[in-house]
């Protein structure tokens, strides 16, 4: 039996045929607003997409098992989705989880009777400098306290629930490049936009410019990709063949989902025209015409003002045919993920906006070679395309010496955790780390010791005061023995128990892995388990040897880079805080249990 869709859903099935040059590309997008529609997936609305699709059940089936979005049950009126990962953690969400399941009677992945809420801890929801959130349905909710959860219970349903727009932070210390128009009214819009130089640069490209000046230009900047990797843009741009049989992509990933990061979403929300501007001219410099932006599934809201964005350049002549009547054609479109980490990784999100499970693929080829249905591809970050339009409006000279040597340009810094102003700011590349946490983020909160510091999402190894000197731009931090990753600082303090910091981030890495890979499957499952026990006093002195040991045989054996990225933080926190495991051979529970909840909660 199959069902027929709602009117709705109809409509949203032929914009999205009408976007992608292979059909099963609308799977994955299809699915969740179905998914919306109805509440769940059932059997028969499952089977429809896959006819429609001329998929069978059990492909439709088998990428409905791998989206953390994806669900086969009926949720809550209100689905409330806990984030207890890291920076949250550390500002009291495990006892905003206990008080949840305690004041709603039900436990994680539950619904109560009459069907009004249903409970979820999730993995990072990219709130984290304004920990603890939660999310409702779409909605996000900041700075959580036990209070404001109650409140929210009733204001939900009585539709009095008004959620929490992420605002940008302010500092003297700031350069603002990327976030020059994010105060002004009705910033989002294309006449703001084009009454603060948009769409100049693209001007400039399109009239005075070649694709190889451009390329030029991006490369003289320094711009390294703000993703996490910092891979220099203008190189990445340079490998794209010149020639080629296939179409050429341009993939912005939006897919912000490194535990300790919220930036790309504030880029999106205040100044969608600036990233179009940028994919632009990436497109015109790779002699591409067609882009997707492929966005986290939970930044709902995001895709809504991108949407109406790309309307209004469409409609004003940026994007199209005949682009400025320069000859240039140039396709964009949005792309929802459904909830996946790992398809944050290029490849992994190119088998995703290909309607499959995000699985990475073995490489080389590397995506700009091989890429989006076969063809040539860029695929850069969406703060990296969102530098572009000022490097080619002032130059690459110009937009290199705000940074350091070989680190142009200034990036927007996520502070989270344990400082008194957590946020995200701009600041120039090479910004030091101890200034960043002292005076852009006030200090520690409740004047306690620094501990420890994550300089660049979880994935990077910690470091202790005696790197706090440490200019954060790439080459700096790695020379300090971490990486600047995607400029997430996740800040502890004092009362931090450092296994259990440990053990929050591994417990993230083990619930994303693929299982694609032994090393990484087995790995961040084992050490889950050895640091949970370890944590809960359950620990024996030859695991503090066996976790790094464990840790270090993951390190470089896997097809990405998910088995590093759960490694690296762990054998840095067993080798700096050693001490810390050995307290916790007592045979008793974590000597700081509960000091950091309390405190935090009551505040
Ligand atoms: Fe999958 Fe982990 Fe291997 Fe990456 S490293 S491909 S996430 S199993």
């Amino acid at each position: 039996m199959s069902a027929q869709f709602t009117l709705k859903l109809e409509e949203k099935f032929s914009t999205l045929l009408s976007r992608y040059p292979v059909k099963r590309s609308v799977l994955v997008p299809m699915l969740l607003f179905a998914q919306d529609e109805y509440g769940f997936l059932n059997q028969e609305i499952v089977a429809e997409i896959a006819r429609r699709l001329g998929l069978t059940v059990l492909d439709v089936e088998g990428v409905i098992s791998y989206y953390s979005m994806l669900r086969k049950k009926p949720a809550g009126r209100y689905h409330l989705q806990i984030c207890t990962n890291i920076s949250c953690m550390l500002r009291g969400a495990n006892s905003l989880f206990e008080h949840a399941q305690q004041k709603l009677g039900v436990g994680p992945g539950e619904a109560t009777p009459d069907g009004l809420f249903s409970l979820e801890e999730v993995e990072c929801i990219g709130a984290c400098s304004w920990a603890p959130a939660l999310q409702a349905n779409y909605d996000f909710y900041h700075a959580v306290t036990l209070e404001r959860f109650d409140q929210l219970l009733s204001d939900l349903p009585a539709g009095r629930a008004v959620p929490d727009t992420p605002p940008m932070s302010h500092t003297e210390h700031e350069v603002q490049v990327l976030t020059r128009r994010f105060d002004l009214p009705n910033a989002a819009s294309i006449d703001t936009y084009l009454a603060h130089d948009g769409y100049r640069a693209l001007e400039k490209a399109l009239r005075q410019m070649t694709p190889d000046s451009v390329i030029e230009e991006v490369k003289q900047s320094n711009l390294r990709g703000r993703g996490g990797a910092g891979f220099p843009a203008g190189m990445k741009w340079s490998f794209v063949p010149k020639q080629s049989s296939k179409p050429k992509y341009i993939v912005c990933n939006a897919d912000e989902s490194e535990p300790g990061t919220c930036k790309d979403r504030l880029l999106m929300q205040n100044d969608p025209h600036q990233l179009i501007e940028g994919i632009l001219l990436a497109g015109f410099a790779v002699s591409a015409h067609q882009g997707y932006i492929y966005v986290r599934g939970e930044y709902r809201y995001l895709i809504e003002i991108l949407d109406r964005a790309l309307e209004e350049a469409y409609a004003r002549g940026y994007l199209g045919k005949n682009i400025l009547g320069t000859g240039f054609d140039f396709d964009l479109a949005t792309h929802t993920g459904a909830g996946a980490y790992e398809c944050g990784e290029e490849s992994a999100l190119l088998e995703s906006l290909e309607g499959k499970r995000g699985i990475p693929r073995i490489r080389p080829p590397f995506p700009a070679v091989v890429g989006l249905y076969g063809g040539p591809t860029v695929l850069n970050n969406v703060e990296t395309f969102c530098s572009v339009p000022s490097i080619i409006l002032n130059g690459g000279q110009w937009y290199a010496s705000l940074g350091t040597p070989r680190n142009g340009g200034t990036r927007l810094f996520v502070l989270s955790g344990h400082v008194n102003r957590p946020g995200v700011y701009e600041l120039p590349m090479g910004f030091p780390l101890r200034k960043m946490i002292e005076e852009v983020g006030g200090g520690i909160v409740g004047g306690k010791q620094f501990k420890a510091v994550i300089p660049g999402g979880s994935s990077t190894p910690v470091l202790t005061a005696d790197a706090l000197d440490t200019p954060m731009d790439f080459d700096s931090v790695a020379k300090a023995g971490s990486m600047l990753g995607s400029g997430a600082v996740i800040v502890m303090h004092e009362d931090t128990c450092m296994v259990e910091a440990a053990l929050r981030i591994m417990k993230f890495y083990a619930h994303e892995s693929c299982g694609w890979c032994i090393p990484c499957r087995e790995g961040t499952s084992w050490l889950k388990k050895t640091l949970d026990r370890f944590h809960s006093g359950g620990g024996r002195r030859e695991d503090i040897r066996l976790i790094e040991e464990l840790a270090k045989n993951m390190l470089g054996k896997t097809f990405c880079p998910l088995g590093d990225a759960a490694a690296m933080p762990t054998i840095s926190i067993v080798q700096k805080f050693r001490d810390e495991f050995e307290q916790h051979l007592t045979g008793q529970a974590c000597p700081l249990e509960g000091r950091l909840e309390l405190e935090l909660a009551s505040e």
